[in-house]
């Protein structure tokens, strides 16, 4: 009988009537935290912490009276000073006269367990007060859970739509291949969908959202569930609309003096230019300049309100992509040559069309070119070359300039973005010539990428799908 109390996973314990112990197991112990030397001394009343004494003390009271069990989860201190939370039950011992003789009882370490139902508790009412929208459905579809987030933007109450198909919250408004391809991402290859959709409200309004659907799979890699979170992006469209249509505006009104100014510093040169004296001749060359680079800061930015408001039109045909490329190259010759730098481009003899729009990916191209000029010193080398991989062509514009630190890397395709060491070198540059390059690229099935090593150059490059025009 002792051997088996000794044994139990729990700790146990005979006390008499005053509390004061009689014996107990090891497992006793070791949840106080005291050794063998203390063994019938230790009590777990005196292990209390102060603010759960009262509530012990009175169960134990009541129970002197009532003759009942006390059954109690309290926090104790442990001798080394560790808070545990423990479940205490306790059952009295009576005589043959009914009198309360003492107590036998369990006292169990249920820390772990207390945490972990802490947690859960404060993860449920996260889960349930979270801003966005979040909902679990089953393999189907079928909703199981809807957390306050989804009445609060869609009007429709937990009630309404447990049970019913995640799609009901949609309204349907995305073309059919939206939502084919998401399920066969979610359920068919069983990884995570994220995109930006127009859904409608339980009233009939419609808003902006973003959505991130991931299956969660079980032991066997089947779907057990979806987990759908959605956040209202309306405001932060409509705040981008404003943004964009007031860069779209300044910059339209800004392209007419813009143009009178090159316009009138062109008449300069053209009118006899001896009335002018060499400084004169100077400014002149100098305001040419400056206003050069207003004009293509402006045009980065129409460009970025175009992509933004989704108003370029690509207008694809078969074009020559070696001469496509010969021909950007050449328009920018003069200023390679005014850095003396020499340039080498590289293409297969054999001609190779792609359907593109040639004034976009040239204008992508110039802008990869005139990069490699910029950031490369004075006197350097480029190279610019184009080759099939694949079914792709790729072409390859390579500088020995000063290359992108490691850290700017993974943003330097971001708008507005310029690594530290162009920013300090050369303060001319918006960071939007590579955002408009990978807007280009992907309008085209293509990609754009690069490699780069600080102080010994970059390679910049992109890729389009090679297919016929049908
Ligand atoms: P901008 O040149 O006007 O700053 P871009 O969008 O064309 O803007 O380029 C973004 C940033 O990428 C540049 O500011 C520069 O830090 C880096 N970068 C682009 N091309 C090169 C290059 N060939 N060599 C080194 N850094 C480059």
């Amino acid at each position: 009988m002792t051997t088996s109390i000794e044994n139990l996973p729990i700790g146990a314990f005979y006390e008499d009537a005053n509390g004061a112990l009689i014996s107990c197991n090891n497992k006793y112990l070791d949840v106080l935290g005291v050794n063998s030397c203390d063994n019938l001394k230790a009590n777990w009343r005196q292990y209390l912490l102060n603010e759960d004494k009262p509530l012990a003390f009175s169960l134990w009271e009541k129970s002197l009276k009532s003759k009942k069990t006390i059954h109690l989860n309290c926090r104790l201190n442990k001798s080394n000073g560790n808070v545990i939370w423990v479940e205490i039950k306790a059952n009295p011992l009576l005589n043959d006269k009914g009198d309360l003789t003492g107590y036998v009882g369990t006292l169990i370490d249920t820390t772990n367990q207390v945490m972990f139902e802490k947690v859960l508790e404060r993860f449920k009412k996260a889960v349930e007060k979270t801003e966005s929208q979040i909902v679990f459905t089953d393999p189907n579809g079928l909703i199981v859970y809807a957390n306050e987030g989804v009445e609060k933007t869609t009007g429709y109450t937990s009630g309404e739509i447990v049970g019913t198909k995640a799609g009901k919250l949609w309204g349907g408004l995305m073309d059919k291949e939206f939502y084919s391809k998401m399920w066969k991402q979610i359920g068919v290859d069983k990884i995570p969908f994220s995109a930006e959709l127009i859904n409608k409200k339980k009233s009939g309004e419609t808003y902006f959202a973003e959505i991130n659907v991931t299956p969660i799979l079980d032991a066997k890699g089947e779907v057990e569930f979806f987990v759908g979170i959605e956040r209202d992006i309306t405001y932060i469209k409509e705040v981008d609309k404003v943004k964009n249509e007031f860069i779209s505006l300044a910059s339209h009104q800004l392209r007419t003096p813009l143009s009178s100014i090159k316009w009138l510093c062109e008449l300069f040169w053209q009118e006899d230019t001896n009335r002018l004296t060499k400084d004169q001749k100077k400014i002149v060359g100098k305001v040419q300049n400056e206003n050069e680079r207003l004009i293509k800061l402006v045009n980065s930015l129409l460009n970025v309100s175009r992509i933004e408001s989704k108003k370029i039109n690509l207008n694809p045909s078969l074009t020559d992509i070696s001469k496509l490329t010969h021909d950007t190259v050449d328009s920018f010759r003069k200023q390679i040559g005014d850095r003396q730098q020499t340039i080498e481009v590289n293409f297969p003899d054999t001609m190779q069309e792609l359907v593109i729009d040639a004034k976009l990916v040239g204008e992508a191209l110039l802008n990869l070119i005139s990069n490699a000029s910029k950031y490369t010193p004075i006197g350097g080398r480029l190279w610019v070359k184009g080759k099939t991989v694949g079914n792709e062509f790729v072409i390859s514009v390579t500088d020995n300039g000063i290359g992108i630190p490691i850290n700017d890397q993974r943003h330097i395709f971001e708008k507005f973005f310029r690594a530290q060491n162009a920013n300090q070198t050369l303060t001319d540059g918006n960071g939007l010539g590579l955002y408009f390059v990978k807007w280009v690229a992907e309008q085209h099935g293509g990609h754009v990428w690069f490699e780069s090593t600080q102080n010994v150059g970059s390679t910049f490059y992109l890729a389009f799908p090679i297919k016929s025009k049908n």
